[in-house]
């Protein structure tokens, strides 16, 4: 069976530590050779991004330009109607093959969330849910039903990653990280210092574009 591999989708607005740090721990703890940023397009109807598109990507290149554990793929963002989660994890799932290890990362706040996804339930048929810590969300599911589902396929394993395909959520041992983006591009628009909360080179494009100004 091949590697196990990991997608990590968000709207990176701007990339962060908070994204970057976990992400790197859990790749050490489970041993995911690549994680691929899966930058989102979001739809017309929801709050835009401050950056563009292309401006989010640039972000994300400067971000792992010294980081080899990550790449990045544009798919979502080059689709002109809006893309689930569950539509490019098909798509994924039907380039890489049926027997493919396949890992979705997300923060434990997504994990609280998830109900809400479009077609959640098919999530973990696709693929393995790799979950990340993050300071200040609650550790148990909002309803009984939901922490039901939790406890059902919770892995407690990393081996039980490798040898399936897909179907295991792992909750990770991460480092926690209390940043946002939301937070940076406040601090930026009252010109804040934000050295300690993303990387030098992504706040060198932030300066250059002229990004989270007033
Ligand atoms: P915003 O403040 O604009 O909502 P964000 O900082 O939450 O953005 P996103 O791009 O929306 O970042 O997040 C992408 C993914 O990263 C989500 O699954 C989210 O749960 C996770 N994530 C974001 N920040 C953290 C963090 N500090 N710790 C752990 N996971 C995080």
């Amino acid at each position: 069976m091949s590697d196990l591999y990991a997608l990590f989708g968000g709207t990176f607005d701007p990339i962060h530590y908070g994204h970057l740090r976990p992400v790197t721990a859990l790749a050490q703890q489970v041993g995911l050779q690549k994680v691929t940023l899966l930058p989102n397009n979001v739809p017309p109807h929801r709050p835009q991004p401050e950056a563009s598109a292309q401006q989010r990507v640039a972000m994300l290149r400067c971000a792992i330009a010294d980081r080899p554990l990550f790449d990045i793929d544009t798919r979502e963002l080059t689709r002109t109607t809006p893309s689930w989660t569950v539509d490019t994890l098909e798509t994924l799932r039907a380039e890489r093959g049926a027997q493919q290890p396949l890992g979705f990362i997300i923060g434990q706040d997504s994990l609280l969330t998830l109900g809400k996804w479009h077609r959640w339930q098919e999530l973990l048929s696709l693929c393995h849910l790799l979950v990340c810590q993050r300071p200040g969300y609650a550790a148990q599911m909002a309803t009984p039903e939901m922490q039901q589902w939790l406890d059902a396929h919770r892995a407690h394993e990393v081996q039980q990653l490798h040898r399936a395909p897909a179907g295991h959520i792992w909750l990770a041992d991460t480092p926690l990280f209390d940043i946002s983006a939301t937070e940076i591009r406040q601090r930026r628009h009252h010109g804040q210092d934000c050295a300690d909360l993303l990387p030098a080179a992504v706040i060198d494009y932030i300066d250059r574009a002229g990004l989270y100004r007033d």
